[in-house]
């Protein structure tokens, strides 16, 4: 297992958010992460990369405990994250957004150039003098994700990469999702669209009010509609 998280419960403040979440990766996999609005997946996400200061349970990362430890020190051992609010510094064009998240090779996970990631993302690649800012949302995303490939991660937490996306870009993103599971990375997927989430992982992890409701392959849950009918909108 790439990541292996043993019952997670977090909280904000005395809200109780998570409970008992357990799920992992596979090596060179990729896991979607499936559940409504509020469901929980990006304080899953947050709890994992720590930064909710409120958490207990145990997660392995690369076969070394994390929980616990400060977020730049799990970001540094290989662990990216792509929030869902688009994070880009705006001022900046698309090269220097990429130099930014710039850090060196680690042994064993593609060491990725601004050229590699061009390929990987062709629109970025007309717009590499652009400022951040004069783009659209779902540049923005691409962006966000090659800047966090700039940091050469093992593994990357995607949360919701497709939301708010015109079609046609949903395609492009799909793309370039699967080329970087062919490339070696594992990822995890959070995701409410299960038709974006199937072209991409290899199972499924639901969760519904702060817990785990399923764990299986796209098999398993098209076997028994029921789940996705009473926890997924679909
Ligand atoms: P979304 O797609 O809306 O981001 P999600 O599955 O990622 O949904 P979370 O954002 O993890 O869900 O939210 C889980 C629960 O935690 C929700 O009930 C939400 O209202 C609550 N919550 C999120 N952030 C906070 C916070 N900072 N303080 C208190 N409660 C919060």
């Amino acid at each position: 297992m790439m990541l292996e998280v043993r019952d997670l419960n977090a909280w904000y403040g005395r809200a109780h958010i998570l409970f008992d979440v357990t799920l992992g990766v596979e090596r060179g996999t990729v896991v979607a992460l499936l559940g409504r609005n509020g469901a929980g997946k990006t304080t899953t996400f947050a709890s994992l990369i720590g930064l909710v200061p409120s958490v207990t349970g145990a997660v392995t990362f690369d076969g070394e405990p994390i929980q616990g430890r400060p977020a730049h020190e799990i970001v540094r051992r290989g662990l990216g994250y792509v929030p869902e609010d688009r994070r880009i510094f705006t001022g900046l064009t698309v090269e220097e957004n990429l130099m930014v998240g710039a850090q060196p090779p680690r042994p064993g996970v593609p060491h990725w150039t601004p050229e590699m990631l061009y390929e990987l993302f062709p629109n970025l690649a007309e717009l590499r003098k652009r400022q951040g800012g004069h783009m659209s949302g779902g540049e923005q995303q691409m962006l966000t994700i090659a800047r966090t490939l700039m940091g050469n991660p093992s593994l990357v937490l995607l949360d919701e990469p497709s939301e708010g996306l015109a079609p046609r870009i949903v395609e492009q993103m799909a793309q370039a999702l699967i080329e970087m599971k062919r490339q070696g990375l594992t990822l995890i997927l959070s995701e409410q669209n299960l038709h974006f989430a199937r072209l991409i992982s290899d199972r499924a992890t639901i969760i519904e009010g702060g817990r785990v409701r399923f764990a299986g392959t796209f098999a398993d849950l098209d076997a028994n509609p029921e789940i996705s009918a009473q926890h997924l909108a679909v």
